[in-house]
């Protein structure tokens, strides 16, 4: 009986020795922060655990008078595997979440611009145009389509032009403020969603982004990472903010794809707001 005492107390050891290895790596993996503190006060607990499961196995280690004297051991060694599979548990459930929160970010998210793609866009503009319809709230929208931009592609290849796609996008998300989403609409072509604003608020927004995208050296690698090489480019935009004759998406992307055209049509580099144009040139 004394044996199996003994090896109870040694297994109990083992086990919450062993529970720190998850412990440790779930404090890797998680970020700088409250929770993660947490984790280690947790960490220096169940060290603490350790050091008195030790104290107690050598201090009993030749006792033993009958079978009362395994209640300690063995609720010793529930506790260890307590412990054990709550880290263990724990470090599946953060991979788990952070494996979905991958999926769902790689779903929403555009490859190349790192911005939100197509499919989140549309849904996206779906609930805050119901929303705003709804609780009369303002809203507005920004189209934006770099121009010439062929003649990047043309110029400096394909390669080139997928860098300066990525730099403009970082630009627009920079500038724009943090409520609002930005989109990639299609190729070359943006779509910001501005909830909460009015169309003049939009248009200021969208003529500060075009100074901005005018004055900005587009840095982009070239020969393989060799050299670097700035680039400028002009981009338009169409805005347009929610009105009553405005009952669907549809016709609102309608408006601000309008009002871009007609940006390109004034010579490009160029803001248009739908609220300017006359209502033969609506849709
Ligand atoms: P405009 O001022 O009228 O908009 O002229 P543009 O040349 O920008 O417009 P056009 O529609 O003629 O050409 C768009 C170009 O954008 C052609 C296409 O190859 C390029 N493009 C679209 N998507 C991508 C992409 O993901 N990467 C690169 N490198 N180019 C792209
Ligand atoms: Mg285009
Ligand atoms: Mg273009």
């Amino acid at each position: 009986m004394l044996l199996l005492k003994n090896s109870l107390l040694l297994l109990s050891i083992l086990i919450i020795v062993v529970s720190l290895w998850p412990t440790r790596c779930l404090i890797v993996e998680l970020p700088v922060g409250k929770i993660r503190r947490r984790w280690s006060l947790l960490f220096f607990f169940i060290c603490l655990f350790a050091f008195g499961y030790v104290a107690y196995t050598l201090t009993s280690w030749e006792k033993y008078q009958n079978s009362i004297d395994l209640i300690a051991p063995l609720v010793f060694l529930s506790g260890a595997v307590f412990v054990f599979l709550v880290c263990t548990l724990s470090l599946h459930t953060t991979h788990e979440i952070k494996r979905i929160y991958d999926l769902e970010h790689e779903s929403t998210t555009d490859p190349l611009m790192g911005i939100c793609n197509r499919r989140y866009m549309e849904k996206r503009l779906e609930n805050e145009f119901h929303r705003a319809k709804r609780y009369r709230h303002p809203f507005a929208i920004i189209m934006i389509d770099i121009d010439h931009f062929k003649k990047i592609n043309d110029t400096h290849g394909h390669q080139i032009g997928d860098m300066v796609l990525k730099r403009f996008a970082d630009l627009v998300t920079e500038t724009v403020r943090d409520s609002d989403v930005v989109c990639r609409y299609g190729g070359e072509e943006l779509l910001i969603i501005l909830p909460h604003t009015k169309g003049d608020a939009a248009l200021i927004a969208a003529e500060n982004l075009r100074m901005k995208v005018e004055k900005t050296d587009f840095v982009v690698d070239c020969y393989g990472g060799d050299t670097q090489t700035a680039l400028r480019v002009t981009a338009s935009f169409g805005v347009t903010g929610l009105c009553s004759e405005i009952d669907t998406v549809h016709r609102l992307l309608g408006q601000a794809d309008k009002a871009l055209y007609f940006a390109k049509k004034q010579g490009r580099n160029k803001v248009v707001s739908c609220a300017n144009l006359d209502d033969a040139e609506k849709c």
